[in-house]
């Protein structure tokens, strides 16, 4: 099979003939129809995310139809799934055990720790697949299993907030923008200051405002949610706070954050991550994203064009998600 591999963290990713795998117990081997590209692979691949796997197949946002079942599995052949970045957890450290197998001690990824979906197959533990609602193309529908999953993840970490920010308007901004609005809240959207493409593309999905992401907006955020890797966006976020408001970091890897007055987290306010998902995150996100309904913009690249993918990614260059398709 075709993948696109990743030798060391730093180089380009190449196109790669690899043997076709095979699934072990409790696995499924799937061919890939679609791999949506999320900034995580561009971390991965600029090394500021690593595993001590070599080499890396990235790729988390799997859409695939089963070929074939390894021993114990019951999905039948040409059923349609979705693998996430969560790829399999021990189930029984303390994390696990309190419902809270996002944090995992020995969690393993997929496409970081575990084969991705940049190929034109791959395997997955059956436990950590999903059904994928159907009205999706394979397209639409890759990029809820990371922008969409781990985007609600967040979301749900602003509690009731009724007036949002979003900083950074990529792929998960523009799925959790159309949740965030679905739910009555009033969704303001914050970019570079001068990209004009993504702020029109923020208006244009319902959002009240976009600008400038380091400028206050035009009323103070309950809760902001930072999807750019820019440490920066921190304290600009927990500057247009009202009081008891939250920053919720929703990305694995950002820059360092620059130190700010205690008097901007003073009256309550709050800065906290979010990790990965759980399993049952996904479950959620799945049956209400149809009931929204999201609709996802997606620009496609053939597999072999993943570093162009990538690159796009890294300037911000793409409108709604990127997705690969072999
Ligand atoms: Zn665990
Ligand atoms: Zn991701």
């Amino acid at each position: 099979m075709r993948a696109m591999v990743l030798d060391e963290p730093g180089r380009p990713l190449r196109l790669a003939e690899l043997p076709d795998p095979e699934p072990a117990p409790g696995q499924l081997l799937l061919r890939v129809l679609a791999c949506g590209v999320c900034r995580t692979d561009v971390h991965i691949r600029d090394g500021e995310v690593t595993t001590d796997v070599r080499p890396i197949v990235p790729g988390h946002q799997i859409v695939g139809v089963v070929e074939r079942g390894g021993p114990g599995t019951s999905t039948p052949p040409g059923t349609r799934i979705g693998v996430p970045w969560l790829g399999w957890t021990d189930g029984t450290c303390r994390f696990c055990a309190s419902g809270r197998e996002n944090l995992c001690e020995a969690a393993r990824f997929t496409g970081l720790d575990l084969p991705g979906g940049f190929a034109e197959r791959t395997v997955a533990d059956e436990r950590f697949c999903f059904a994928l609602p159907e009205g999706y193309g394979d397209l639409d529908v890759a990029p809820l299993l990371c922008a969409g999953l781990i985007g609600h993840r967040a979301l749900r970490m602003t509690g009731d907030a009724r007036r949002l920010g979003l900083y950074g308007f990529g792929a998960a901004a523009h799925v959790i923008a159309q949740v965030a609005l679905h739910q009555g809240r009033t969704v303001h959207a914050f970019t570079r200051r001068d990209d004009a493409a993504a702020q029109a593309f923020a208006l244009e999905l319902g959002c009240a405002s976009a600008g400038d992401a380091l400028a206050p907006g035009p009323e103070p955020l309950d809760a902001a949610i930072v999807f750019a890797p820019a440490g920066e966006l921190v304290p600009a976020a927990l500057r247009a706070l009202d009081r008891g408001g939250v920053v919720v970091c929703a990305g694995i890897h950002m820059s360092d954050i620059p130190s700010f007055p205690y008097a901007d987290l003073w009256e309550e306010r709050q800065i906290r991550s979010v990790a990965n998902l759980t399993r049952e995150d996904a479950r959620d996100f799945l049956a209400l994203a149809p009931r929204v309904p999201v609709r996802t913009t997606v620009t496609t690249f053939p597999l072999e064009r993943a570093e162009d993918a990538l690159a796009a990614i890294r300037a911000g260059a793409i409108e709604g998600a990127a997705v690969l398709v072999p």
